[in-house]
């Protein structure tokens, strides 16, 4: 499929099509809102970056006394000694870098993207190709990494382009299955712009099978999720994917 298609040059690519069955393509899909809400984070610091959060080596400015004391124990258990001198602070980082890994719980889609939708009338495949991806499995809390990649044909709205990646990390920095990740970033963009369509594709590698050897060092995992007429036309599917699959693509 790949092959159909001349590919994108650059990562944000303006396609020249478009498609006059918007209503047929419109489906009722119910909203798939369920974002938790956690009041353990001053909003305030969501944006901060990591370093402020003790990501860096030496400074771990938070504290969490109750998930300092647990990851003391899985110290312990894992047969280390919490005590010596390389490992004091560890569990001061590890429960500041979780908690700055997880802070997608705490945010909204409609806090992400702002006020940057647009009336337009612009009506082609609007796509973003490769969006860095850093997210944790919820099986192994060990990280999945990778590329997304949105499209979507507007209907009479647009969104800032920086907002897409937003999105996308809004929902990666949670504890996350590939699949839901997928569909979750497709949902936010569909309620958001109530496009004619939206396709995303994510593709990446998940550390909890290369590190334990499950499978071998190049496998990875790739999903996609569609809605309006990525579902419904072919067309515009098979359009969506060449370009998904295109050069760049971590999927050869
Ligand atoms: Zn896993």
């Amino acid at each position: 499929m790949a092959d159909k298609k001349s590919r994108p040059r650059t990562n944000s690519r303006i396609d020249s099509r478009t498609d006059s069955r918007a209503a047929e393509a419109r489906e009722a899909e119910p909203p798939a809102r369920a974002l938790a809400v956690r009041k353990r984070v001053d909003p305030a610091m969501l944006e901060s970056p990591a370093q402020d959060w003790g990501l860096d080596l030496d400074a771990a400015p938070a504290h969490n006394g109750e998930f300092e004391q647990l990851v003391h124990r899985i110290l312990e258990i894992i047969g280390e000694d919490p005590k010596r001198e390389g490992l004091k602070k560890t569990p001061q980082r590890v429960a500041n870098s979780l908690t700055w890994l997880t802070r997608g719980y705490d945010m909204d889609v409609r806090d992400v993207v702002g006020d940057a939708v647009f009336s337009e009338t612009h009506s082609s495949m609007v796509m973003v190709r490769d969006i860095e991806l850093y997210s944790l499995c919820e099986h192994h809390m060990l990280p999945f990494f990778g590329r997304a990649h949105i499209a979507y044909i507007p209907d009479g709205k647009i969104v800032g382009l920086s907002k897409l990646p937003r999105i996308v990390d809004m929902f990666a920095r949670r504890l996350q299955v590939q699949e839901r990740l997928t569909e979750q970033i497709a949902e936010a963009v569909q309620e958001v712009l109530e496009p004619k369509g939206v396709g995303v594709v994510i593709e990446a590698m998940h550390l909890c099978m290369m590190m334990r050897g499950v499978q071998k060092q190049n496998s990875q995992t790739v999903t996609s999720a569609v809605r309006g007429i990525f579902r419904n036309d072919a067309r515009t599917r098979e359009e969506f994917l060449s370009l998904a699959y295109g050069r760049n693509s971590l999927h050869r």
